[in-house]
């Protein structure tokens, strides 16, 4: 690697992170280093080792080149990101990140649009330890400023949120958080460092599922979180005692993904936001929540403070029922019914977020109360014209229902 790094554009480090001599050798990609034990040459070799260095063969459990050279390549996309810690998931990564920050007695507070694995995650694992978990309305800064206490310790954020797709007020979030000693944690799955930088923008963890953009091709499962040199020590400490690693195979896979998740990023944001539009202006639907869109829900706020945007995207019908929604779903020809999203092709799950909010209500303000059954679609890279036409005839049988 040349000297210029730092100043060179994101497009640019998708493609050289990570890439060292010392990882990659003569090839191009660093090789997929299968490796529990690392062979020390002698006692004097074994001494010197520093088991906590990164980049430094000590055990498997540390990893090897194929993993750190993932988690540099990852680093180098998030301005003021000292490490990131790889997990075998997204859910892994937000409760490592969840655990190091918290402790018995803690509060967190939680956007009320989360993952729902993540309110899973209040409501159990961290109820268990003596956590206390509170949601608050994703769009109302004044109520989360009012719900930060003594005990508050950390907030889980998340813009746009899951299913709904509110986009988040994240530097005054973040700002109302440090102003008070919160730590803030943002699920930045949708927008990447590509098309929102998380830390810049005040959180102190940013949260990945690379099971989605960074895979990019429906096949892993993996997470990061990526922080400042304090929060980066204390996740790597947590990591190392619950005993995490990822393999080098599925390592290698993501740094693949990693590589043409600009091209793919910018076709299903240019494309989605084409099927939003028209989407829209159809008869049958109620509204669009699409981040990228004007009038939905917090666009104002994804222009202001987004570089990009993804294939994810949701929309309501007007009126209908469930029944009718299911018809339309199973009408499709080429969306795959199932969770996960950010792969290669396109997929679409039901939306029903009333039985899950807690803080907030469904239909979203603005939206008419008999609008509530919705579907999220995943933009693939199928053409645009396929997926339109296969949306329109989906339509008419819904319309039928
Ligand atoms: C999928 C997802 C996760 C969890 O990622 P996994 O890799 O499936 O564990 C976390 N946050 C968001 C927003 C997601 O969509």
């Amino acid at each position: 690697m040349g000297t210029s790094g730092k100043d060179q554009s994101s497009r640019t480090r998708l493609v050289t992170g990570g890439r060292r001599k010392d990882w990659t050798g003569a090839v191009v990609n660093p090789p997929v280093w299968r490796a529990s034990t690392h062979l020390y040459e002698d006692m004097a070799a074994l001494k010197a080792a520093r088991p906590n260095a990164d980049g430094q063969f000590y055990y498997g459990r540390r990893g090897a080149p194929t993993q750190w050279a993932l988690a540099e390549a990852l680093t180098e996309l998030e301005p003021g990101a000292a490490g990131t810690m790889l997990y075998p998931s997204g859910v892994a990564a937000i409760a490592g990140a969840l655990l190091t920050v918290l402790r018995p007695g803690d509060v967190l507070l939680m956007t009320d649009n989360a993952y729902e694995p993540s309110r899973a995650m209040g409501r159990g694992l961290l109820a268990d330890f003596g956590v206390e978990t509170r949601w608050f309305d994703p769009l109302d800064l004044a109520a989360f400023e009012t719900a930060i206490c003594e005990r508050t310790r950390a907030v889980l954020l998340e813009a746009p949120g899951s299913l709904t797709m509110e986009v988040q007020d994240v530097p005054a979030l973040c700002a109302a958080a440090r102003a008070r000693g919160v730590t803030s944690v943002l699920d930045n799955t949708w927008a990447s460092p590509l098309g929102f930088q998380a830390l810049a923008h005040g959180a102190d963890i940013s949260v990945m599922s690379l099971t989605k953009h960074v895979g990019g091709h429906s096949d892993l499962m993996m997470g990061s979180a990526s922080a400042g040199a304090d929060w980066y020590t204390g996740m790597r400490r947590t990591a190392q005692a619950l005993g995490q690693v990822v393999s080098p195979d599925d390592a290698a896979l993501a740094l693949r993904g990693l590589r043409t998740m600009g091209l793919r990023l910018e076709h299903e944001t240019a494309s989605a936001l084409r099927i939003a539009e028209w989407l829209a202006l159809r008869p049958e639907v109620g509204k669009v929540l699409c981040p990228m869109l004007p009038g939905s829900p917090g666009h104002d706020l994804w222009r202001r403070d987004f570089t990009g945007g993804c294939g994810l995207f949701s929309f309501v019908f007007k009126g209908g029922t469930a029944d009718a929604r299911n018809a339309f779903i199973d009408a499709l020809d080429l969306f795959g019914i199932g969770y996960s999203w950010g792969g290669f092709e396109s997929l679409i799950t039901p939306v029903d977020p009333a039985p899950i909010r807690t803080a907030s209500r469904w239909p979203l303000p603005g939206m008419a109360a008999d609008d509530r059954f919705g579907v999220r679609l995943s933009i693939g890279l199928e053409d645009t014209d396929d997926l339109i036409a296969d949306i329109e005839q989906a339509l008419r049988v819904w319309s039928a229902s």
